[in-house]
């Protein structure tokens, strides 16, 4: 079964059970979502019957919820410990969102590694590393460290970096990566060559590391350092490069997942699912929902 999804909503009222039907309404086998709004850290608590009925909706579905991801709020920052309080906050919404993980059987949940704000590369990765640690103490659920672009300060632009930190963490079954198609084009990698990025991939971190890629175009060219995503067949990677990837015979277990944008205010993951099944890229695609819209 191709492992192909999207990033979807979870709504206070519907929990994993909307982010359910929103993923089988673009025919996807797997999803991710923030457990509430991505640019902030207020959560509601985890609604055990709307879970219960999730679970029992996905038996006769062909969703794979082993490889169903949450993604952590982009603002938390593991990276800057220039403010005391700030850091430590970060530190225990993790511990609650790993809980709320736990509580929705969730495996694994990722993570922007975190910007260094002018402390500087070594001090990041070392705040990084102590954050993880006291995060993944006592956890069933595995982080996964997102590849970045590398705007502004960010760390985990680059595998030597990725290395870094997965090297300090002590758990090193909890701990794992996430590559972004965007984020490494725009931090200079060459995705259209992946069996090559691959290798190297595996060189510096270790293939077994990888547990789910996030499958975006890019609006920006190569080294950019930009990170603004694009549907794909639409941006500076292509279709077919994109395509490659998703049909990859070393990554056929790992989640696909797309955070493409919205056409207008629709989603347009129901016709990206579509023309990566049929591996046939429709240049018409936003038009059409516009139109439809
Ligand atoms: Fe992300
Ligand atoms: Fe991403
Ligand atoms: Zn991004």
């Amino acid at each position: 079964m191709l492992l192909i999804g999207s990033h979807v909503g979870f709504k206070k009222d519907t929990q994993l059970l909307g982010s359910l039907e929103e993923a089988l309404s673009y025919g996807a086998t797997t999803f991710m979502f923030y457990t509430g709004a991505p640019q902030n850290t207020m959560r509601s608590n985890i609604d055990k019957e709307l879970t219960k009925r999730a679970l029992e909706k996905m038996n006769n579905q062909d969703i794979d919820y082993t490889k169903v991801i949450v993604h952590a709020p982009y603002i938390v920052n593991l990276a800057n410990n220039k403010d005391q309080d700030k850091y430590k906050f970060s530190i225990r919404f993790l511990k609650e969102e790993v809980k709320r993980c736990e509580e929705l059987g969730i495996k694994y949940l990722v993570l922007h590694p975190g910007s260094h704000v002018g402390l500087g590369v070594d001090l990041g990765i070392k705040n990084i590393i102590d954050a993880l640690n006291i995060i993944l103490e006592e956890s069933n659920v595995t982080i996964l460290l997102e590849t970045m672009a590398g705007k502004g300060s960010e760390l985990g632009s680059t595998f030597k970096e990725i290395k870094k930190i997965i090297t300090g963490v002590k758990n090193k079954d909890k701990i794992g990566v996430c590559m972004d198609t965007c984020h490494l084009n725009d931090a200079g990698y060459h995705v259209e060559d992946f069996d090559q990025l691959l290798n190297y991939f595996d060189e510096v971190v270790g293939i077994n590391y990888l547990k789910c890629i996030h499958i975006n175009d890019s609006k920006n060219e190569k080294s950019s350092h930009k990170d603004r995503h694009e549907n794909i067949g639409f941006g500076t990677i292509g279709f077919d490069s994109l395509i490659k990837i998703i049909y990859h015979e070393k990554l056929k277990k790992i989640p696909k997942i797309l955070e493409t944008p919205y056409i207008g205010k629709i989603a347009p993951y129901k016709e990206e699912i579509k023309m990566i099944r049929e591996k046939r890229f429709n240049p018409d695609m936003k038009e059409e929902i516009e139109k439809a819209g």
